[in-house]
């Protein structure tokens, strides 16, 4: 079959990988803002406040780490934001010991985490740069992926909230040796750090000011050199905060809601969409 993808970050490139095996497969991207290109990279098991393994986590990882390059192995320390998050981490070390270390009453350490260069992982993605308005632009297509994150919305009828995020890449130092994340997270990468958070609900903050205080309670001696880059981006939300991969009329299906947990879950569903899509 002949198969449109609109979109082209995570969900797309994991789409494009399966289906491309059996089909011809053409990616449409408008450059509308891409919630991948700006991903901090982190990619574990345990995403959440509880630290719980994440429904499906084992098989979705190993399907993101065959899918993946360019990935760098780095562990994760979890610090808590409170005495009750304390006690979900305790559980979960106790729950879960041969992959989670308790390394003090509120923070643990997470030894399966890779880092991923976003960007360089998508740059291969071969796309026709134009934005679709209507999905009658695409009558020559025998399927459709709609697979545009939060911008699905615009073209599909699906329930999704965006939730904001930002990222500042800052120089200093003494470099943390892995990534630490608690209320924000720091993220040590090709001699720069990544310092980021996202905002469940959706204000208009000012990176620095909202993320450098912060950084200093977190690694109170990294003192910040220069500020490189800020970036900002929009994750999409589905209401049960599972991916969303839906059938939407004969010919078209949506595929997104990858919400926070983008790099572990776009493999694994990406292949069910594969699967499913007849
Ligand atoms: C600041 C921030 C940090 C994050 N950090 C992490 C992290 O460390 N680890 C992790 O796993 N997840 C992280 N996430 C979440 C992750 O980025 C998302 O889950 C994931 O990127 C969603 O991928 P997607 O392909 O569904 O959507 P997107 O990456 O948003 O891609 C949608 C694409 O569709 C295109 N598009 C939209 N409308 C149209 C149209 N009409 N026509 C043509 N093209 C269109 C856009 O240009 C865009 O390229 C982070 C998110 C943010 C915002």
């Amino acid at each position: 079959m002949k198969i449109a993808i609109i979109g082209a970050g995570f969900a797309a490139k994991a789409s494009a990988h399966y289906l491309s095996k059996n089909h011809e497969v053409v990616i449409f991207d408008g450059g509308k803002g891409s919630a991948s290109t700006v991903a901090a990279g982190l990619l574990h098991k345990f995403i959440g406040m509880h630290s719980r393994k994440c429904r499906f986590a084992d098989e979705a990882l190993k399907l993101s780490l065959e899918l993946i390059e360019p990935k760098v192995k780095t562990g994760l320390i979890r610090k808590a934001q409170s005495p009750e998050q304390a006690k979900w981490f305790q559980l979960a070390a106790k729950t879960y010991p041969d992959e989670i270390e308790l390394i003090d009453s509120d923070t643990i350490y997470i030894d399966e985490a890779w880092v991923v260069d976003c960007p360089k992982y998508l740059a291969d993605l071969q796309t026709v740069n134009k934005e679709i308005i209507s999905l009658d632009e695409l009558k020559e297509f025998d399927r459709v992926v709609i697979a545009a994150g939060v911008h699905s919305m615009n073209l599909c009828e699906v329930k999704l909230s965006s939730v904001r995020g930002q990222l500042l890449i800052v120089s200093g130092g003494p470099m943390p040796k892995c990534p630490v994340s608690s209320q924000i997270y720091a993220i040590p990468h090709q001699g720069k750090l990544i310092v980021g958070s996202t905002y469940e609900r959706g204000e208009k903050l000012d990176a620095k000011e909202e993320l450098l205080p912060k950084l200093n309670r977190l690694l109170p001696d990294f003192e910040v050199g220069e500020v490189f880059e800020v970036k900002e981006g929009y994750r999409a939300n589905t209401p049960d905060r599972m991916p969303m991969v839906k059938q939407v009329d004969e010919r078209t299906w949506v595929f997104t809601g990858l919400g926070s947990k983008g790099l572990l879950y776009h493999a694994y569903f990406g292949k069910l969409l594969a699967e499913s899509l007849m």
